[in-house]
């Protein structure tokens, strides 16, 4: 048995088996062998018959929902029958390379020359060649290919990092926890495991040489323990360990049913983050008295085309409706920092997170931002929809988006499209500019968010995804809590209210903090709500 030690970020006991999710490059080395050229080509036949098998099984199951990205899994077949290919692979082979570095020397000649052309189509086909390259150099080598959509049950996922892509698809079904060697308490796998209810460990070190597929695991995102092909014994303990915790949640899940009041008789709403429709049962089943953060960024990602006006009306109207009479706070695009989205074709940034991110894009791509206004006015006929601004630095740009606004609520009356005249707009508090002017952007606003996630990555200046600086992820700190104070009283100074949805408000150390500050609503995970609710009610 081995014992790791990670950082906690999603709570919970979990036992399963390792899947272990490896996005790095299958490494080839440039060596000549002895291998007759004839027994290399039945090889390469065959590792080709396999990839060829699953491009086409990617082509089938997307040919419905998404014909047009399904196309592109049609080019790629016919990548692999390029006779210019073939030959360029055959040379290699001729002077005796291994068969990997053959196929990979290949391939990026021709990858080369692909990028040499002028049109920006083909360069980003070009990128496509490295993921077909990377299947076959697998399929030569035998080695697994894990597809984070269809995971056998009991998985544990032990990955590098995961991107906003892989936690778009994953199979929730059939996964019991996280286990990743990078990322910090607010990065996306810490996300996405509290959302699903599963318990997550990050920034453990030496992961893959510790941990390999198939080996029997325990994580406890609690503590930040993982077990290694455990001994019967930590075995026992830990079911028990996991059943006790299970009673617990029970009988906190059924008080969770309802709104909780401090001792002093303030009533704090308790809502819910969630980034798809994904996480609307699990929100409901926990208690939530709406949504407070809507990442609806989470639409966009996985995919070749931004989703249509009517695709993220339809997503807007469930959510509405299923919270309805509750709240549902829709947050506006926040694509940039670690959110990429290749078909944007943006501009390489440097400092992502200190780019064109969020609200700054959205101004800069009025076409986006207007058809996701659109969408989002137009669900509002159907139950308590709010919009928040993310971002938000400096008045102006709440001014020119209210403009955008504006315009879009002026064309569906135009066209006798019912919304909510009366929606109420706010903007998320989580650039320190923002929360030092609370005070003045108060009067552009009805309401704050306080996002802490960035709010605190932007204080410390230390990039919240970077595991090295997990130590400056310090919210509960005095230079975050002033920030806090800040904005809570400049917002009550004019009548208004103040909510935190960054990770800090499912804290059970920074809840009573947080309400002592004033604060009148937490928006966390799905999962965080009720024990929130008990710690609220022991105020
Ligand atoms: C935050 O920054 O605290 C927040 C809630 O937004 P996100 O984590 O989506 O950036
Ligand atoms: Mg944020």
């Amino acid at each position: 048995m081995k014992h790791l030690k990670g950082i906690p970020v999603s709570k919970g006991i979990s036992l399963g088996f390792a899947v272990v999710y490896l996005k790095r490059k299958i490494e080839v080395n440039n060596s000549k062998d002895s291998v007759p050229i004839e027994e290399k080509k039945k090889i390469l036949e065959k590792a080709l018959e396999k990839t060829k098998e699953e491009i086409q099984l990617t082509y089938e199951n997307l040919k419905k929902s998404n014909p047009k990205e399904a196309e592109i899994f049609e080019a790629h077949l016919l990548v692999l029958e390029d006779p210019t290919l073939q030959e360029k692979i055959n040379k290699y082979l001729e002077s005796q390379y291994n068969l990997p570095y053959a196929v990979k020397s290949a391939f990026e000649e021709f990858i080369e020359a692909l990028q040499n052309l002028q049109s920006e189509y083909m360069k980003e086909r070009a990128q496509d060649l490295y993921d077909i390259l990377d299947s076959l150099l697998r399929n030569i080598l035998n080695v697994p290919k894990v597809d984070l959509s269809n995971l056998p049950p009991q998985s544990i996922v032990v990955a590098e990092d995961l991107t906003p892509s892989d936690t778009a698809s994953l199979d929730r079904k059939n996964v019991l926890g996280f286990i990743t060697e990078r990322g910090g308490p607010t990065s996306h796998t810490a996300i996405l495991a509290e959302a699903v209810g599963i318990p997550a460990v990050v920034g453990v070190e030496e992961l893959f040489e510790s941990i390999h597929d198939g080996d029997e695991l325990i994580i406890d995102g609690t503590n930040g323990d993982v077990f290694v092909n455990p001994t019967e014994e930590t075995k026992k303990q830990y079911t028990n360990l996991k059943k006790e915790k299970e009673e617990e949640e029970k009988l906190l899940k059924e008080k969770a049913k309802e709104f909780a009041y401090t001792k002093g008789g303030k009533r704090i709403e308790v809502a819910a983050n969630i980034g798809s429709l994904k996480d609307v049962d699990k929100a409901l089943e926990m208690g939530a008295e709406g949504v407070g953060l809507y990442r609806t960024e989470f639409l966009f990602l996985d995919r070749d085309t931004p989703p249509t006006e009517e695709e993220q009306f339809e997503a807007y109207k469930i959510v509405a409706e299923r919270f309805k009479p509750h709240p549902v706070i829709i947050r506006t695009l926040d694509i940039g920092g670690d959110k990429q989205i290749p078909y944007l074709n943006l501009e390489k940034e440097l400092n992502p997170f200190l780019g064109v991110r969020a609200i700054r894009l959205c101004l800069k791509e009025k076409d986006l931002f207007k058809t996701q206004l659109r969408a989002i006015l137009r669900a509002s006929a159907f139950g308590n929809v709010l919009i928040m601004y993310p971002m938000i630095a400096i008045k102006d740009e709440i001014i020119e988006a209210n403009k955008v606004l504006n315009e879009v609520k002026e064309d569906l009356r135009r066209e006798n499209i019912p919304f909510n005249e009366n929606i109420k707009v706010g903007i998320m508090v989580e650039i320190p500019s923002a929360a030092l002017n609370a005070e003045e952007l108060v009067d552009y606003v009805d309401f704050f968010s306080i996002g802490t996630n960035d709010l605190t990555q932007y204080i410390y200046a230390s990039d919240r995804t970077n595991e090295n600086l997990s130590y400056l992820y310090r919210p509960l700190d005095s230079p975050i809590l002033k920030l806090i104070k800040f904005t809570v009283d400049a917002s009550h100074m004019k009548g208004k209210w103040t909510g935190v949805c960054g990770e800090l408000a499912g804290d059970p150390e920074a809840i009573p903090i947080l309400v002592n500050l004033g604060v009148d609503e937490l928006s966390m995970s799905p999962s965080k709500i009720p024990e929130a609710k008990r710690i609220i009610r022991s105020i």
